[in-house]
């Protein structure tokens, strides 16, 4: 893997009081994870972040001690870092907030228990539910960020370049998925960025399916929707493909969703509403006949996380910008016979976008090979 670039992740918790400012919190106590990482680059399990308008305080646990300390120093993050055990962390938290005001929690990431007791232990101090804050940050990368996520893709594409001949040799649909798992990891990923899908046949008529341990047959359709992960960075990118010739009811559906997918790259680029970019492909697949069969939205974005924010769908609100990361991935699925699902992650430009993953479309592997 080449060296990938350094991010700016000392400028984000300043980023971040500008929001606190139009939500009227005087600080945001961060507890989601993804968040907790993009403030500080911590990446440990357990953690959390206060940003107050003078200061950026983590609070974790003495298993993370000397990582919390390397990883804030790495990130260039000017935080203080308070350790202390799970029992003595509301007393902690509980001085650090004692002279805020409006302290700001993420209402999607607090539990109905944790927010009864903070509001316990933070006496005199009012909580004010806030959406999205951090997340709102995360929308649009930075080209480090890009960088990333564009590496992740780069392994993704280089896998299953070297998984797919084996699909000739009639393998389980577990068999395979773990060997496209294991050639992500040879080729530097940390992780899958989600549960791969492997289905084949019938099975690919269930948008998220299990690998079985089913034999993939000639002449089926295979449905494969994988990522991985670098840096904590996520890619995201679905083939399906045939072993030998399939009928011409798949050649059909996969031609529709072939054109439904880079119409709906085509439409994606900064300044277009999401819906629309939804809209594009979704024409695309009602004009086939199959309305009701493409049963999910065209996209979503990817980043620290596997799905966030923006949606691509139907009903979708927001317009995209440049560095704004997003998949496009319109699918058909016919119960009973099978299904097709073409997806790319692109980065949208002024211009368009750019793909981050390339690994070409062909139906059959034995074009691929060709
Ligand atoms: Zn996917
Ligand atoms: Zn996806």
């Amino acid at each position: 893997m080449s060296l990938l670039p350094p991010m700016d992740v000392g400028a984000r918790p300043v980023r971040l009081r500008g929001e606190l400012e139009r939500a009227a919190c005087d600080a945001l106590l961060v507890t989601r994870l993804p968040n907790v990482r993009y403030l500080t680059g911590f990446t440990g399990s357990a953690g959390n972040v206060l940003v107050t308008a003078d200061a950026v305080v983590l609070l974790t646990d003495g298993r993370y001690d000397t990582q919390a300390h390397e990883q804030v120093e790495a990130a260039g993050v000017g935080a203080d870092i308070v350790i202390a055990s799970h029992a003595e962390q509301p007393a902690r938290l509980s001085e650090l907030v004692a002279s805020i005001g409006r302290l700001g929690l993420e209402a999607h990431g607090v539990s109905w228990a944790q927010q009864r007791a903070w509001a316990t232990a933070f006496d005199g101090v009012e909580l004010v539910p806030t959406q999205d804050l951090v997340e709102g940050l995360r929308l649009v990368k930075e080209p480090g960020e890009v960088a990333r996520i564009g590496a992740a893709c780069s392994i993704a594409d280089d896998a299953l370049a070297t998984t797919l001949p084996m699909l000739a040799d009639g393998p389980t649909e577990r068999e395979f998925a773990l060997a496209l798992e294991v050639a992500m990891r040879e080729r530097g990923a940390s992780g899958t960025s989600f549960d791969t899908i492997v289905a084949s046949g019938p099975n690919g008529a269930l948008p998220h399916a299990r690998p079985s341990d089913r034999n993939i047959e000639p002449g089926e359709l295979v449905v494969i929707d994988f990522g991985c992960l670098v840096d904590g960075y996520c890619s995201d990118m679905t083939r399906t493909v045939s072993v030998g010739a399939p009928g011409a009811e798949a050649r059909r559906l996969w031609d529709v969703v072939r054109a439904s997918q880079q119409a709906g790259r085509d439409a994606v680029g900064a300044g277009v509403a999401c819906a629309d970019v939804d809209r594009a492909s979704r024409d695309v697949i009602d004009a086939a006949g199959w309305r009701d069969e493409f049963s999910h939205g065209t996209g979503h974005g990817v980043g620290l996380e596997i799905h966030e924010s923006p949606r691509v769908a139907k009903a979708a609100g927001g317009t995209l910008e440049a560095g704004v990361v997003v998949t496009v991935e319109p699918g058909v699925y016919l119960p009973g016979v099978g299904g097709v699902r073409l997806e790319d992650t692109v980065v949208v430009t002024d211009e368009g976008c750019d793909a981050l993953t390339s690994f070409p479309k062909h139906l059959s592997i034995e074009s691929m090979a060709a």
